[in-house]
């Protein structure tokens, strides 16, 4: 008998990445080398802003990025309960409180509509999140914040190279160029990784000169070793991670057009089955990136039994992602209850990732869905 494995992610690493940490390893260099500045600059001219800061994770980045906006004690950052709880976890380490507000239906992004209702005189931020691989509405999130004079964080966290068409001249641009910061991160469950890993992206030099103290133990302007102008933390990448990531980067449009591939064969299976099984959808004017490939079963469907049959077929799916929200911590700290934010916990009670990951050819997908919609009979 076969057995056949699906595990939900994993990573496309060849022989030019173990080539290129190889290298840098025997350099001796494993801090704060060429490999680390190379990188910066290479991701910021992809993604398109003047700046960008490598950090340990996407979470010590979305961490800085709140530091670099002011958000302290205090202050109210509006975001989005369905997301990786990494988000709104950022917003509590510098002492601010995250104000929920429901998502989009369709996309599972924040629902702009919801925004301007959660807006108070300590509201400073939004931490936007672009989750699942497209960008949130931003438009009118912009226009928003422009408005009631709110900063904007993009946490792009699963959205690397996503497009967003809008506004009146219509030129699509990268998410995570919207705000004063946008974050990344390079788990390697994502579209490229460095192991673990993150990038702050910004067009303000001030800005990025800030986060390169905070990030290297609050070192004054020319980094020297003592001297230490600010409270920082050690959120440096190291060199090998760099050297990874920088080849992760040459590659990146390949990796991001092989996921796309592998999501159009399973919107093509899935739009052959009559269970109820839904896609995401993709807003008009975006593209997707495809961080997971996730599904709305049918309401009503139990989720724990689907996930249970498809394992026994060697097949790994998981509930992806829970609303923050309702995690013990939250409820206990601000009160919060079922109901609150139906459409979340809607989208996470029915909401389930497939295997994703480059490698799963047109076969493995059919071999997938096929089974996905017998284990729901
Ligand atoms: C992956 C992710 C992060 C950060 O991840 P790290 O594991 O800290 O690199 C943050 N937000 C979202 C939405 C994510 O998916």
């Amino acid at each position: 008998m076969v057995i056949i494995h699906y595990p939900l992610a994993k990573p496309h690493i060849g022989k030019e990445e173990e080539r290129a940490v190889l290298k840098t390893l025997r350099s001796g260099v494993l801090s704060m080398g060429p490999a680390i500045t190379e990188f910066e600059k290479r991701f910021a001219r992809f993604v398109g802003t003047k700046y960008a800061v490598a950090v340990s994770s996407g979470t010590a980045g979305l961490h800085l990025a709140l530091i670099g906006a002011g958000i302290k004690e205090g202050d109210e950052v509006i975001t989005s309960p369905f997301s990786f709880v990494a988000s709104a976890n950022a917003i509590l380490y510098v002492g601010a409180t995250p104000v929920f507000t429901d998502v989009d239906p369709n996309t599972f992004n924040i629902d702009p509509m919801g925004i301007e209702k959660k807006i108070t005189p300590r509201t400073k931020a939004i931490l936007v999140v672009h989750i699942f691989g497209q960008s949130a509405d931003m438009n009118q999130i912009l226009a928003l914040a422009r408005k009631h004079k709110l900063k904007i964080i993009e946490d792009a966290c699963e959205s690397l190279g996503a497009t967003y068409k809008g506004g009146e001249n219509g030129i699509a641009r990268m998410v995570g160029t919207f705000g004063e910061s946008g974050v990344f991160a390079f788990y390697p469950n994502k579209q490229m990784t460095t192991g673990e890993g993150g990038m702050i992206v910004t067009n303000s030099k001030k800005l990025c000169a800030l986060l390169r103290s905070l990030r290297n133990q609050g070192r004054g302007k020319n980094m020297q070793w003592l001297s230490h102008e600010r409270l920082g933390y050690n959120y440096r990448m190291d060199e090998m991670s760099a050297a990874l990531g920088l080849v992760q980067l040459r590659k990146i449009r390949f990796l991001i057009r092989e996921r796309q591939k592998i999501a159009v064969w399973y919107h093509r299976f899935l739009s052959k089955q009559a269970c109820g099984i839904q896609p995401l959808k993709v807003a008009i004017g975006n593209t997707n990136t495809w961080f997971v490939y996730p599904v709305l079963l049918p309401s009503g469907v139990n989720r724990n039994s689907v996930v249970e049959r498809m394992e026994k077929r060697g097949i790994n799916t998981k509930p992806y992602l829970p609303s923050i929200h309702l995690f013990g911590f939250y409820k206990k700290r601000f009160g919060f209850k079922k109901g609150d934010f139906p459409i979340s916990e809607e989208v996470s009670e029915r909401v389930l990732a497939l295997p994703f990951y480059i490698g799963l050819t047109k076969n493995d997908i059919g071999l997938i869905v096929d089974a996905l919609t017998e284990s729901l009979a």
